[in-house]
């Protein structure tokens, strides 16, 4: 059986979870930069910290977003690094762990009927899993998980970036204990020699990769459940998949609220109303699989 899932936590690009926002709250406060939660960056953005002209500064003010937009990092890249710096770091260094969904994606993959997982995250959190092959995952908006030039797309390994956005990018935040320089430097591409390296995110202003695009095409025809997991489906071209794939096949969602052109009374859509971890695990009892999956993520159930 091959099954699609929609991971689609996050509803906007460069925009966190709910539930990523909440572990960032607890455990990273001031420093995580999102854009339209209270504290984010519409609130918090401060280009006078930032390595850029007076007139790319008064942009940022009037138009937060422009700090993760193509247009302004085709010509300064530092204000981007500066201001995503502590939550790749973050990332790099585990603070943030896969959550017991990402696990079942994990023991739907080992199974065998896992097809693709579509997710609108930027957290790369899924490419923690190991048992989920990469070419598994289409990140949607690109994925923190993966490191490539913004000009010519040439990869870099991910821990060499890490080692080298702590040597040439400050600490804007003036967090404790942070190893960083006084000023930024540009981290050069080693294939074209442009200051492009960057987690490969999409920008705004930029197109999704290509890899949507051609996936999407491979496996809508053939997709026999389609399941949604944790999203607002307000943000295309993902959010059409569940009514591009084909109309006999079921659907279920779990999520919070019912989103999306579902019909619960049509017997094709399921709703599980829910937290994603809760609904899971309610749904790990009825398959069975409880025990299978307590012996291999000992650490997410109590
Ligand atoms: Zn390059």
């Amino acid at each position: 059986m091959a099954i699609i899932l929609l991971f689609l936590i996050c509803v906007q690009p460069e925009k966190t979870s709910r539930r990523l926002d909440k572990i960032l709250t607890s455990h990273l406060p001031h420093y995580y930069v999102d854009f339209r939660s209270p504290g984010g960056m519409y609130d918090t953005l401060r280009p006078e910290l930032l390595t850029a002209t007076d007139q790319e500064r008064a942009r940022m003010k009037i138009d937060p977003t422009a700090v993760v937009s193509w247009d302004l990092f085709r010509n300064n890249q530092l204000p981007y690094l500066e201001v995503r710096r502590p939550f790749i770091l973050g990332l790099a260094k585990r603070q943030w762990k896969p959550t017991l969904s990402h696990c079942f994606l994990s023991m739907l993959s080992e199974k065998n009927i896992l097809r693709r997982i579509y997710t609108q995250n930027i957290d790369g959190l899924d490419y923690q899993l190991d048992r989920v092959p990469k070419d598994k995952i289409v990140p949607v908006h690109g994925s923190l998980g993966r490191t490539q030039c913004e000009f010519c797309e040439a990869e870099m390994d991910t821990q060499e970036f890490h080692d080298l956005l702590e040597e040439h990018i400050k600490d804007i935040y003036d967090l404790p204990n942070v190893k960083a320089p006084a000023d930024s430097t540009p981290i050069l591409c080693k294939h074209c020699g442009n200051p492009g390296i960057k987690p490969a995110t999409v920008l705004y202003g930029r197109s999704l990769p290509s890899m949507f695009f051609e996936k999407v095409q491979e496996d809508l025809p053939v997709c026999d459940l389609c399941i949604v997991i944790g999203t607002s489906l307000t943000v295309f071209p993902a959010a059409s998949i569940p009514s591009s794939i084909p109309k006999t096949t079921p659907r279920v969602l779990i999520n919070r609220d019912e989103v999306g052109e579902f019909d619960f009374n049509s017997g094709r859509d399921t709703f599980l109303q829910g937290d994603a971890d809760d609904v899971v695990l309610d749904l790990l009892r009825e398959l069975g699989w409880l025990g299978e999956f307590k012996k291999k993520y000992p650490n997410y159930l109590s």
